[in-house]
């Protein structure tokens, strides 16, 4: 006989079962206050997960590693920083403690020397070891390296590569663009160099006089040289440059823009985007030949001039409706916040799927765990975790932000799955299931990467 059949037959309970009873029904009530499930975040917290997303940087004994990032975010004009961003944020100190066992809890000017000296402790030690000594840290498996090169420490199998193709799409004067603003004119000085690197590797030092040589000479031998170099993915920061709106252009206009302008004066905007149109959706169909997915930048941010109108994801939808393209799986980046319920829509798309790095370090677990929730009551096949782990500054490295961003976005999944349990949607083994899939299985298939 069990003590619960035993329990059953008394007919009172007694003050000690009392307060166990009590303490029980605390406890769930507290969980179902917070939507978490203790044993459900223990499960979670076991997979080693696929990051989708994250800017890696190489462990260099002698200077300084600037390939995280095409377009470094690092010399804007300021904006007023998320609070989850700031340097006092509690995140970045549980990092500092978990990481470089930081032994206070406050980032005073004093106890920052403490913790610099400990993290340079940590990296002189594992010396090429130690970005994949953070990834165990944070429980990632493999992170997808969104960088302009891959280089020692950050290499296969745990790093895989994901280059930029921005530069391609801009083949002309940038100098009108440029004058926009100063987050503008700095950016395209940044993909003005990318380019001139894409040209000499084509042998070219000047862009070739026609949008045919263009294409055949420079665009798809860049694509080609990257996917043999390694490259899984190929990611567009266009928001950063320009809206998300890519019209079907016919190859004729693209041509004579081409034409008139290569090498010449800047082109008249309208004109312009012509052919960046037709060259985004060249590309993307070139990715989708070669097997290569494309990643594109979809959220509000970085910097105080962005347009955050133009980084709707609804403005994807026509390249998403485009026959031609349906080869080319596509993943939005950073669940396109603040258009957290436009992106569930496009998932229907066949080829279309998203991730919420960025989101995951930058939302309580709570909020992004109802946006997690959403996703995954819609296509959750399509969801992929991501942190966008980045240098942003100095106390707030690549390593704290992938540690934190991991931690949330387990928690944030844990709250959304909890949840969905809790209202009877889903069973808890389809929990665990829909778990392993958001962290590791969705990203394996979709990268075709082993067991
Ligand atoms: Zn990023």
């Amino acid at each position: 006989m069990s003590t619960l059949t035993r329990r059953a037959k008394r007919v009172g309970l007694s003050q000690e079962e009392r307060l166990v009873w009590l303490a029980i029904f605390m406890l769930i009530a507290g969980c179902s206050r917070t939507n978490t499930s203790p044993d459900l975040l223990t499960e979670i917290n076991r997979i080693r997960a696929i990051d989708n997303h994250a800017h890696p940087v190489r462990f260099v004994a002698n200077g300084a590693d600037r390939d995280f990032d095409a377009l470094p975010v690092d010399n804007m004009e300021p904006q007023s920083d998320p609070v989850q961003l700031r340097p006092n944020d509690s995140g970045t100190l549980l990092a500092w403690r978990m990481l470089w066992n930081y032994p206070y809890d406050d980032s005073n000017a004093q106890h920052m020397r403490e913790w610099k000296t400990r993290k340079e402790h940590v990296q002189k030690e594992k010396a090429k070891g130690y970005p994949e000594w953070i990834l165990d840290k944070a429980g990632i498996d493999i992170m997808l390296a969104n960088r302009v090169h891959m280089g020692s420490s950050i290499e296969p199998p745990r790093f895989r590569w994901v280059p930029y193709v921005d530069a391609l799409m801009f083949p002309l004067d940038n100098s009108q663009l440029a004058g926009k603003n100063s987050d503008r004119k700095a950016f395209f000085a940044d993909e003005d160099s990318v380019r001139q690197q894409y040209l000499r590797e084509a042998g070219l030092d000047s862009p070739p006089k026609t949008l045919d040589e263009y294409l055949r000479l420079v665009v798809t031998p860049a694509l080609e040289r990257q996917k043999q170099g390694g490259a899984i993915a190929e990611k567009f920061e266009a928001a950063y440059l320009r809206s998300l709106s890519f019209d079907k252009v016919d190859r004729g206009p693209a041509e004579k823009v081409y034409a008139t302008f290569s090498g010449r004066s800047a082109p008249p905007e309208s004109e312009y985007k012509l052919l960046q149109d037709f060259l985004f959706r060249f590309i993307a169909s070139e990715c989708g030949r070669l097997g290569l997915v494309v990643h594109v930048h979809v959220m509000a941010g970085a910097g105080s001039y962005f347009d955050v109108q133009g980084t709707n994801p609804l403005l994807l939808e026509s390249t998403f409706n485009d026959p031609e393209l349906r080869q080319t799986k596509f993943v939005m980046l950073h669940g396109g916040w603040p258009f957290i319920h436009e992106i569930a829509s496009l998932l229907t798309k066949p080829n279309v799927y998203l991730d919420y790095s960025a989101q995951s370090l930058l939302l309580p677990p709570a909020t992004l765990g109802q946006n997690i929730r959403e996703w995954l009551e819609w296509v959750p096949e399509k969801v992929l975790f991501g942190t966008d782990a980045y240098p942003y500054s100095d106390q707030l490295g690549w390593e704290e932000s992938a540690w934190i961003a991991a931690k949330r976005g387990r928690e944030a999944l844990a709250i959304a799955l909890g949840g969905m349990i809790r209202d009877g949607e889903i069973s808890r083994d389809r929990a665990l299931e829909l778990a392993r899939m958001v962290l590791r299985d969705n990203a394996r298939s979709l990268y075709g990467f082993p067991e």
